[in-house]
């Protein structure tokens, strides 16, 4: 396995900060957000110079023109500056204008083709990459695009976890799926790992929760969103927070990890969150099985509760559980709980 630097130098103790608007949008509002992360004591700015849009039409960043607003904002504020980057021409752009880091963003990353010529484009050159994760909860997909980053040389690689596109994500806007980035960390122990909890809750209020979350995870740190006035911004406007609000939240993170409560911590975490995650999905296939029992019995207008199965089910299991040293009284509020989802999703109800 080859080394990682860390992400920049000097960085000691305490979580590793970046901040800033989700897109640079014009001189004005740069300056701004530059003068309002550096009041909250956050040393690394982000802004998006060029936008990948899931859909059309909407705002696509001002491109290379604010590169410029970006070394200002360094000059001015005593900043490092970042901006993601999704081709060789903006890395071209980028190492001209001598921007102290890059990103790639989740749908890059979710492109060997396109990770590959950022790899090669970046060849030789000593630049920070943060590298977010996937859309889709792809461990080996976001590890291969480090390992291609590290084949061309590079070192100073973080990776972001930015949370997952799935199928029910609420109250999220990408389900954080903390598991992933844990086994990421499990594959590669000396990367420096950063949460992004903007992208992951997509609504201000859940951003500081999900940053306490983060570092208790034993993240390395954070990156958020924000902008002088969150409510305009031209992209991600709902998830971003203002300035007073990013020094007020950093203020009341508490940082609690040593180094070696973290590790034992991370692995218990580790074994918990796969566990958690064979009992969702083991939940989501019992509810496709009961709406296929909910089918049947329409068909053969039966009724959907049958009170002696339950019982005989629940009596077992209760039986079984104590064998296993779980109470009886526990099991019987779990299987209740299924058994009423379970009738619920029979009757398809929403
Ligand atoms: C961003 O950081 O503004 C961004 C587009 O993020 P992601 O790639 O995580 O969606
Ligand atoms: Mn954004």
């Amino acid at each position: 396995m080859k080394e990682f630097k860390p992400l920049f130098e000097g960085h000691t103790a305490g979580p590793l900060y970046i901040a800033g608007p989700c897109s640079a949008e014009s001189r004005e509002q740069l300056l701004a957000a530059a003068r309002g992360v550096a009041a909250a004591g956050v040393g690394i700015m982000r802004a998006g110079v060029w936008k990948p849009r899931t859909r059309p039409g909407s705002f696509e960043g001002v491109g290379a023109e604010a590169l410029e607003w970006l070394k200002e904002a360094r000059a001015e504020y005593g900043l490092k500056v970042i901006t993601e980057v999704a081709t060789p021409d903006h890395i071209e752009a980028v190492l001209k204008a001598e921007i102290d880091g890059v990103w790639i963003g989740a749908r890059t990353t979710t492109n060997p083709f396109a990770v590959q010529e950022i790899a090669d484009s970046l060849k030789g050159i000593d630049i920070a990459v943060l590298v977010k994760n996937p859309v889709s909860p792809d461990v080996d997909l976001w590890a291969g695009s480090i390992e291609r980053l590290l084949n061309s040389g590079l070192q100073r690689i973080a990776a972001v976890h930015r949370g997952f596109t799935t199928y029910d994500t609420s109250p999220y806007r990408n389900a954080p799926q903390w598991s992933v980035p844990i086994e990421l960390h499990r594959r590669m122990p000396t990367i420096t790992m950063i949460s992004d909890p903007s992208h992951i809750g997509g609504r201000r209020e859940l951003v500081a929760g999900l940053s306490q979350e983060a570092l208790d995870l034993g993240f390395d740190g954070l990156m958020i969103e924000c902008h002088p006035t969150p409510e305009c911004a031209l992209s991600d406007a709902r998830q971003q927070i203002t300035p007073d609000e990013l020094k007020q939240t950093i203020e009341r993170l508490l940082w609690r990890r040593t180094p070696v409560e973290k590790d034992a911590l991370m692995n218990f975490r580790l074994h918990i969150d796969s566990i958690d995650n064979r009992i969702l999905e083991l939940l989501s296939e019992r509810m496709e099985v009961a709406r296929g029992i909910g089918e049947y019995k329409r068909q053969h207008n039966m009724a959907v509760v049958q009170q002696g199965r339950f019982n005989e089910l629940l009596t077992a299991a209760e039986a079984r559980a104590e064998a296993m040293g779980v109470s009886r009284r526990f099991i019987y509020r779990i299987y209740t709980a299924i058994h009423e989802e379970s009738v619920r999703q029979q009757l398809d109800e929403k």
